[in-house]
Formats: structure tokens, C-alpha cells, sequence
């Protein structure tokens, strides 16, 4: 089968870093494009909005949008609306509502809408389901500790509303536990804001999970030295299992288990390509919906100022 053409836009770290590589070792696609205000890829055509591209490279299939979250949808919108399948990086918008209006939109169109959650592609985390699947959860701990200065150098939308602040890390372990736990939801918060930013660089959550025990989430952006990724969990009849380094990791019982190599966009294309081929989407709004709960249950606690 001829491979599918598909254009990026939002030329940033995460494309540099994983998109361009996964494309490159997948022979289902071909990267034909860029759009990026400012930003340029080597060996492609660059424009510099979405709206030329479409109008310049009408034989592009499929578009995967890796900007700042702010802005998706109206783009998504309009790729949508040129006949383009859509690949939309973590978080899949700013609102709920924005992205539930885009699946639909994919739907009447015809088209393959993907909200994508790279960190359930883990190689622990299918494991880390079965043995939920095989338990009863008496006890969850999230604990997700990383150094902004490290992971998002210099990137202003991080910090303005709708930027997520420490949720934009956060929101992976959400991706991981929305997959792999029964139902639960958040019963308090508090959002830890700097005095000179909008979004929070700290939050600390709480959650009712069936008749588990407790629940608890710990995001903080103020880790320096080694970084923390974990999902802890214990069951009633005793048994343990952590997930770390972001679902790379697992250990039952304090045993490690081994695992295959970490290929999240790797495998986040290919099932990108097998939805272009089913003519499906995979729109999954729980951890958007999650985060989203804890800005609207959030106490406001006002911290130190936060400077690059
Ligand atoms: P980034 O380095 O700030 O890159 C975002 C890029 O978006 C910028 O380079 C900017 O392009 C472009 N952009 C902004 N507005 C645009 C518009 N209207 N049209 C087209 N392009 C526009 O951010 P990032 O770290 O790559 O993150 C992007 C997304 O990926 C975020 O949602 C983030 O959560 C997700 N993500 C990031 C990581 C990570 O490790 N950084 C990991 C997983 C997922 P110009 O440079 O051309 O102005």
C-alpha cells in the first residue's frame, strides 16, 4: 500500500524529539510537509501556517498537530474541514468541550480523528493492566516529580491559562491511570500557582476510587536531581505493584519484571496508521476531563515566583 502523506504542524521539541524519528522508521508514512510560524524541518517543504499548506499540498492525507494545546482546535478544525485525518498530540485541547466537537466533526467527515496519549504506549503499562484486572485496589499513590527547567526550557505557553502548567506532565500519569484503574474521580485539590504565572507548578490531589482506601496524586515541577515517574498501587489481599519511570518501568511484589524497549511514538504511529486504514477514531477525553475536574475543584495556593 502506497504510504500515507502526512504534514506536521507546530515544528517544536516533541516533533524533533519523537515525531520525526517515528516517521522516519515507519514505511506507512511519508513526512511530505511542515507548518510553523517560525520553525523549519531540513529536507521537507516549510510553510508558515497551516492555511498555506493546505492550499499549496493538496495530495497531504493526514496532518498531526504538535502545537501548544491553545491553539489546536481552530487547526484541527481546519484540516478537518480540508478532508485530512487528524493526529493530535497530548493534551488533545484546551477545553473538553473543544475536542468533544472535533470527534464529531471527524465522524460527519468521515474522517480519523486521534487524540494521542504517548505515555499509555509504555511498555509496562499493558502489563500494569493485567494485574489491575487480577486485583482489588485498596490503594493508589501517583507520584510525578520532574524539573521544569529541564523538560521545558524557555516555553512561555506552558505557564499562560491554558498551558496547563504542571498538568502537562500531569497528564500523563492521568493517561495511565484513566487506561489501566476502575473509575475514580477527584474529591479535593490544591493547585500550587506562582505569584507571576497562570498555570500551577505543583498540585496535590485526592480521589475516590470504589471502596479503595485512598487515592492521591503529587505533581510538582520543582524536582531537581533524579526525576519521578511512579504509579504506585496495593492490593487488599497484600500484593504491591510500581509502575515508574513514566510506564517503563515494573515491579510486583518488589520484583522487577522485565520489559521491551520504550517505542511510545513508534507505536503511536502505528496505530495511527491502522486507524487511517480502519477509517476509525480513538478520542479519549478522560484524562483532559480529569485535569479539568482538578481546575475546577482546585484551592488557589500562591507560591514563590516562577523564573526561567
Ligand atoms: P514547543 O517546543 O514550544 O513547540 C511548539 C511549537 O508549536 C513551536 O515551535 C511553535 O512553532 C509551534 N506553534 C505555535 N503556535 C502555532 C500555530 N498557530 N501554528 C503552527 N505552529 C504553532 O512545545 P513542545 O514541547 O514541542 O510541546 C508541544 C506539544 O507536545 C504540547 O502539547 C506538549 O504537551 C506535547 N508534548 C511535549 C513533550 C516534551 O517533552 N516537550 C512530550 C510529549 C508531548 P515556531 O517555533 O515555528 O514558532
Amino acid at each position: 500500500m502506497a504510504a500515507t502523506k502526512i504534514a506536521i504542524v507546530g515544528v517544536g521539541k516533541i516533533v524533533r524529539d519523537q515525531h520525526v524519528p517515528a516517521l522516519a522508521g515507519n514505511t506507512a508514512f511519508e513526512l511530505a510537509a511542515t507548518a510553523s510560524p517560525h520553525s523549519k524541518l531540513d529536507g521537507v517543504d516549510n510553510y508558515t501556517s497551516l492555511d498555506d499548506l493546505l492550499a499549496a499540498r493538496p495530495e497531504v492525507e493526514a496532518i498531526a498537530i504538535c502545537t501548544p494545546p491553545q491553539v489546536r482546535h481552530s487547526l484541527a478544525r481546519a484540516a478537518l474541514l480540508a478532508g485530512k485525518h487528524v493526529l493530535l498530540e497530548k493534551p488533545p485541547g484546551a477545553t473538553v468541550s473543544e475536542v468533544e466537537s472535533l470527534r464529531d466533526l471527524a465522524n460527519a467527515q468521515g474522517l480519523c480523528l486521534y487524540a494521542t496519549w504517548h505515555s499509555r504506549h509504555g511498555p509496562a503499562v499493558a502489563a500494569a493492566k493485567a494485574w489491575v484486572d487480577a486485583h482489588a485496589v485498596a490503594k493508589v499513590e501517583i507520584v510525578w516529580r520532574e524539573d521544569v527547567r529541564r523538560w521545558h526550557p524557555g516555553q512561555a505557553w506552558i505557564w499562560e491559562a491554558g498551558g496547563l502548567g504542571v498538568f502537562d506532565p500531569g497528564i500523563n500519569a492521568l493517561s495511565i491511570a484513566t487506561l489501566i484503574l476502575p473509575p475514580f474521580f477527584i474529591t479535593g485539590c490544591d493547585l500550587s500557582f506562582p505569584a507571576n504565572r497562570q498555570a500551577p507548578i505543583a498540585a496535590k490531589l485526592d480521589f475516590r476510587l470504589e471502596d479503595a482506601e485512598s487515592m492521591t496524586a503529587d505533581f510538582d515541577w520543582r524536582q531537581e536531581g533524579p526525576q519521578t515517574w511512579d504509579i504506585l498501587i496495593e492490593a487488599k489481599d497484600g500484593a504491591r505493584l510500581r509502575l515508574s519511570n513514566g510506564g517503563a518501568e515494573l515491579e510486583i511484589d518488589g520484583v522487577p519484571v522485565a520489559q521491551g524497549p520504550v517505542r511510545e511514538y513508534a507505536a503511536i504511529y502505528d496505530h495511527f496508521a491502522d486507524l487511517i486504514a480502519t477509517e476509525t477514531s480513538d478520542v479519549d477525553v478522560r484524562p483532559l476531563v480529569q485535569a479539568a475536574d482538578a481546575f475546577l475543584l482546585g484551592r488557589r495556593l500562591e507560591v514563590e515566583p516562577f523564573h526561567d
